[in-house]
Order: C-alpha cells, then sequence, then structure tokens
C-alpha cells in the first residue's frame, strides 16, 4: 500500500502533459526565437501554453510571463516592482511562502521597509489590517491567495477593491489556490499573480507570472530579451508545452477534481474522529471549511513528534509532510503555525496532510486507521509503556 497525501508539494503530472512534453522534445524541438520554420513551429506551441494558461486565470495571453517556476515568479514580482524605486514601502504577511518572505528581507536590506502582518489564530490577514498599514509611501501589498501549509483562503478580492485607485499594486501567490477554487484575475483585482505548474499536474521547473496590461516591473534576469524583455533566457519549451496542457485540463476538470480532494480530506477526519483518537488538533480554520483550500489538512497531535510520526506514516506506507522543517536532531517550527500563535506541542507535532483528485475516501480511511496506530504507538512509547 502507498497513499500520496502530499498534494501541496507536488502533484502527479497528468499523462496528456508528458505526452505533450515528449512531442515537443522529439519533434518540435526548434527555438522559439528562430525566424525559420522551426523557430515558428515551437513559437506557435508557446503561443498555444501561454493562452491556456491565461484562459485559466481569465487573463489574457501577453500578460502572461513563463518563468522557472513559482519561486522565481514571486521574486520577479516583489523585486521587479522594487526595480522601479529607489525606496519604498511593502506590505505582505507573516505566512507567506518563503519565496515571498525572503524577498522582502533581501529588500530590507537594500533599505526598503517591509510591514509583516500578522494573521489570526485561524489563519487569516484581513482587508483591514492591509488598510491600516498603508503609508504614503507604500508601493507593493504582496498577500498569497491560499496558504500552503494550512490553506486558508485569504480575502484577496476584499484588499483589490481596498487598493483600487490608489496606486498601490497588489501581488497575490496563487500557487496553492489555481486548480482548487476559483481564481481569476479580474474578479480579484490583482496587478500581479503567481502560478506553478507542478501544483496542477504539469511538469516541475515551470511557472508563470501575471501582470497586467500596463503594470511596468523591472527585470531580474538579463539578456536576449525574451518574454517580452522581463525574463531572459532561451524558454523552457517542453516545461512550457506540458504546462499549458496541464492549464488547459485543469480549466475543464477542477471543480469535479476539488470535489474528490475535498470528500477523501473529509472522510479521513471523520474516520480519526470515528475511531475517537484522542488529543487531536486542526490546525487553522476549523469552523467554516469554505474559507480552506478543499484537499487541506494540518494536524497536531499532543506529545507526539511530527518526524517521528511522519516516518512510521512513511514506512507504513503513507505519504503526508510535515510543518516544520526537521534537520539532524533539531526541528525548526513552521513560521506559519508559529504566527498563527499556537502552543508548544502544536508546533512540535504538526503534519500536513494534502489531498488529490486521485485521492479516494476509501485511502483516506486506511490513512486514518494508520495514523491512529502510529499515533498511539508513539504515545505508548513516550510513556514507556512497551518495552
Ligand atoms: N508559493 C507557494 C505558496 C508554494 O506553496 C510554493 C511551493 O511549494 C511556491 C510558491 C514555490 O513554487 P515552485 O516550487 O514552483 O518554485
Amino acid at each position: 500500500m502507498r497513499i500520496y497525501l502530499d498534494n501541496s508539494a507536488t502533484t502527479r503530472p497528468y499523462p496528456e502533459a508528458v505526452a505533450a512534453m515528449t512531442a515537443v522534445l522529439t519533434d518540435n524541438w526548434g527555438n522559439p526565437s528562430g525566424i525559420h520554420s522551426f523557430g515558428r513551429d515551437a513559437f506557435d506551441a508557446m503561443s498555444a501554453a501561454r493562452g491556456q494558461v491565461a484562459q485559466l486565470i481569465g487573463a489574457e495571453r501577453e500578460e502572461i510571463y513563463f518563468t522557472s517556476g513559482g519561486t522565481e515568479a514571486d521574486n520577479l514580482a516583489v523585486l521587479g516592482v522594487a526595480g522601479r524605486f529607489a525606496r519604498g514601502h511593502i506590505i505582505t504577511s507573516a505566512m507567506e511562502h518563503s519565496a515571498i518572505l525572503n524577498s522582502c528581507r533581501h529588500l530590507e536590506q537594500q533599505g526598503f521597509d517591509v510591514t509583516y502582518l500578522q494573521p489570526d489564530e485561524a489563519g487569516f490577514i484581513s482587508a483591514r489590517q492591509v488598510a491600516a498599514a498603508l503609508r504614503p509611501d507604500t508601493l507593493l501589498v504582496s498577500i498569497m491567495h491560499a496558504n500552503n501549509e494550512i490553506g486558508t483562503i485569504q480575502p484577496v478580492a476584499e484588499i483589490g477593491r481596498l487598493l483600487q485607485d490608489r496606486g498601490v499594486l497588489l501581488h497575490t501567490d496563487a500557487v496553492q489556490s489555481v486548480g482548487k477554487i476559483p481564481v481569476n484575475v479580474g474578479e480579484l483585482g490583482v496587478d500581479m499573480l503567481t502560478l506553478s505548474s507542478h501544483k496542477l499536474n504539469g511538469p516541475k521547473g515551470v511557472g508563470a507570472l501575471y501582470v497586467r496590461h500596463g503594470v511596468d516591473i523591472a527585470p531580474r534576469l538579463f539578456g536576449g530579451g525574451q518574454e517580452n524583455k522581463l525574463r531572459s533566457g532561451t524558454e523552457n519549451m517542453p516545461g512550457i508545452v506540458g504546462f499549458g496542457r496541464a492549464a488547459e485540463l485543469t480549466r475543464e476538470r477542477w471543480p469535479e477534481q476539488a470535489q474528490q480532494a475535498r470528500l477523501a480530506r473529509d472522510e479521513l477526519l471523520r474516520e480519526l474522529k470515528r475511531l475517537k483518537l484522542a488529543d487531536f488538533a486542526v490546525n487553522g480554520e476549523a469552523a467554516d471549511w469554505s474559507r480552506r483550500l478543499p484537499g487541506n489538512l494540518n494536524l497536531s497531535f499532543r506529545g507526539v513528534s511530527a518526524g517521528a510520526l511522519l516516518l512510521l506514516l512513511d514506512m507504513a506506507g503513507v505519504a503526508a509532510s510535515a510543518a516544520s522543517s526537521c534537520s539532524a536532531g533539531s526541528s525548526e517550527p513552521s513560521h506559519v503555525l508559529t504566527s498563527l500563535g499556537l502552543e508548544d506541542w502544536r508546533l512540535a507535532g504538526a503534519i500536513r496532510l494534502t489531498f488529490g483528485w486521485e485521492n479516494t475516501p476509501e485511502e483516506a480511511k486506511l490513512a486514518a486507521q494508520t495514523i491512529y496506530e502510529q499515533v498511539n504507538w508513539l504515545r505508548g512509547e513516550a510513556e514507556g509503556g512497551r518495552g
């Protein structure tokens, strides 16, 4: 038995996306900048992929800039805005992905000011907090659409309305939300939005930044001027074409896929309760589940270390991930869970279970049974009850 419950880390590529990539590598391998027929064929394939990605988020083709992934797109958004100004103020949250947080920290060293908004205990930033943090020199607000650890969905559209006509740019990292909940750049009112292919059953190493028409950001890579002068470098053609095909399939299938993930997620939680597992907590919003990504579950077990539990789960065939990065002998609590102000036992014993459309309720039930057994075994060990 092998059950994959780490779909927020990455997803299995659609066979159709793999087939599209293979066709590029074997038949359509020209350089899209070439002026001959080989180049034109490659350019046409890239252009079609750009259209597929644009359609997924309600954007126009020319507003999509391909990058090497979500990390680069996040960096380009933050550093690209800063690149147009010598000084200024940026608002973000303490629960962003490190691609945003570390870009902001880098800018602080360059003399920019950054406000890191603290989420509430359920894992939300409010538009009111953003309003209160605005300053005359605020250049950019970057708030993620959905959090990668606890799946909470942030009020980006409300923040978009707040910033309308204020001359402050709005970026959102939608890496985790695209393909799980509706994502439309017009409805969100964002100027920039980050996507990553491998979170929606496309290949790794490719992503995109949506940049609204008329928004001028500075390039961070210099060279031949590809991607309309914003992102130089010969394009990752297999990745881009695979991403495009995955985006097209995601657009067609996402409502059913999200429902599959939700059913499996709900089943796991229900089964843990049915088994009467003692002393565990859901991290992040646990009252209104519509404010959380459909496939996300983040649980802490009192008296259990996440590292030990994940190891045992893996040995038993259940692949999940830690909400903290553990390294030899020491574990650093997750910055997201820390920002919620959770008690120590919840920081130490948190695991993330993320479901995809391929997970079944039967798998979820089996995974719950395994978690129940391993948590109880670890607790028994801790009490010295077992030899
Ligand atoms: N942003 C968020 C919210 C993510 O979850 C991730 C990946 O885990 C990234 C950015 C980085 O994306 P990539 O892996 O494509 O660099």
